[in-house]
């Protein structure tokens, strides 16, 4: 496809996240042709599972998403049967750990057990991103593809996007938007342009977990479990402030936690720097074995422009709610990212069933349209 050329579609969707592949299968399965439009290189978005090398991986450790919570999220259970994954339970049966002040060693209570129904995903959350993008044809999903505008048309839109630092264009007659609505303000211009109060509703949306890093540290194996210990633990001197057991089902060792430092202090420290402080952490908390992990990972999401921009690296906070699409886009543009739904909004239930609506929304308009 070339700058001069314009392709068509019935629908585009902007963003490869569970929330876009979710949206593209369900409507090739309708019969519909879609183009998704990835700006990264892999699919996946905030899903991201990687090996003890960092690479991409069926089976090892997740960077985003760890869990889901069946028992509290209805559409989860059902969608993962459909699509034949796995979950098992969080571990924690054992010792917790609690560590309050750094002038005093932190304390060890008896008898953790199963964490609330928090469940993780056989393989990892990159495995639901696998399921799904098997069931869309590979030639309708283009990565390395960023959208940078859509107008308006009589009876479509004008997507620009730039592969390969070269300008696109796509026509659709519908477009899912499964980007983070704070994102897809500040970086997708819209002509015309949205009205003002939903612009507003869009850039004041946190995009959840936007702000956070995970820190993991591999070990040849679980020494903790051996010690009596979960692997969870809570920290008021960080630099993390929760922790848990991260071991694959598949048996590789790690623990991981979420770091405390905000995004602006991380911004200032190497990650040796951070590593360091990590793995110190873990030998207050777990014993001298902590100290020499195999490998380690630290993942900044607030330092990824494709899920945090700037406002989000400085604040944190809940999805909101409200009309996300008004005036002359109402009949053309859906939103089906996490942070839009109505019952799980940030989550991966919320990416779900924001995209199951867009699709139904979709299918409507277009339907009315030939009938
Ligand atoms: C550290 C962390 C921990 C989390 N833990 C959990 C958990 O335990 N359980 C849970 O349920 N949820 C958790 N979440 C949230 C979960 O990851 C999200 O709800 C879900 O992945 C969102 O999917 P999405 O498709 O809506 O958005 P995203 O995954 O953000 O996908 C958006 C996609 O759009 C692409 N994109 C952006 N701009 C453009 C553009 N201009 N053109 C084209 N493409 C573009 C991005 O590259 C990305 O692939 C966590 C998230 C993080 C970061």
């Amino acid at each position: 496809m070339d700058g001069q050329e314009s392709r068509q579609t019935d629908v585009a969707i902007i963003g490869g996240g569970v929330a876009g592949l979710n949206a593209a299968r369900l409507l090739v399965a309708a019969g519909l042709d879609v183009r998704l439009l990835e700006a990264r290189g892999r699919l996946g978005g905030r899903v991201l599972t990687v090996d003890a090398t960092g690479a991409e991986s069926g089976d090892g450790f997740d960077l985003g998403p760890s869990w889901v919570w069946p028992k509290m999220q209805p559409v989860i259970g059902p969608f993962l049967d459909e699509l034949g994954i796995r979950t098992f339970a969080q571990r924690g049966q054992g010792d917790v750990v609690f560590e309050r002040m750094s002038r005093e060693p932190a304390q060890r209570y008896a008898g953790g057990r199963e964490e609330a129904g928090s469940r993780r995903i056989e393989g990892g959350a990159a495995v639901i991103v696998r399921e799904l993008s098997r069931r869309v044809p590979p030639g309708s999903i283009l990565l390395a593809t960023t959208v940078s505008a859509l107008s308006h048309e009589q009876d479509s839109v004008m997507i620009t996007m730039h592969r390969d630092g070269v300008e696109q264009t796509l026509r659709a007659r519908q477009v899912i938007l499964a980007v983070p609505p704070r994102l897809a303000e500040a970086t997708i211009t819209l002509a015309p342009e949205l009205p003002g109060d939903t612009a507003a509703l869009w850039s004041a949306t946190p995009t959840w977990m936007a702000p956070h890093a995970k820190f993991f540290a591999l070990y040849e194996k679980p020494f903790w479990l051996d010690d009596g210990f979960s692997g969870t633990a809570q920290s008021m001197v960080g630099p993390m402030l929760e922790i848990h057991d991260a071991t694959t089902l598949s048996g590789q060792a790690a623990l991981f936690g979420f770091l405390g430092l905000g995004a602006a202090e991380r911004s200032t420290l190497t990650e040796e720097a951070i590593t360091q402080a990590g793995i110190a952490q873990f030998v207050r908390l777990f014993g001298p074995d902590a100290a020499s992990p195999v490998a380690t990972i630290l993942k900044d999401w607030a330092a990824d422009p494709l899920t945090a921009t700037a406002t989000d690296a400085a604040s944190l906070g809940h999805p909101h709610s409200g009309t996300w699409i008004e005036g002359p886009w109402a009949d053309m543009l859906h939103l089906a990212g996490s942070e839009v739904s109505p019952t799980e909004a940030g989550y991966l239930a919320g990416a779900i069933e924001a995209s199951r609506n867009a699709v139904a929304e979709v299918i409507s308009v277009l339907s009315m349209q030939s009938s």
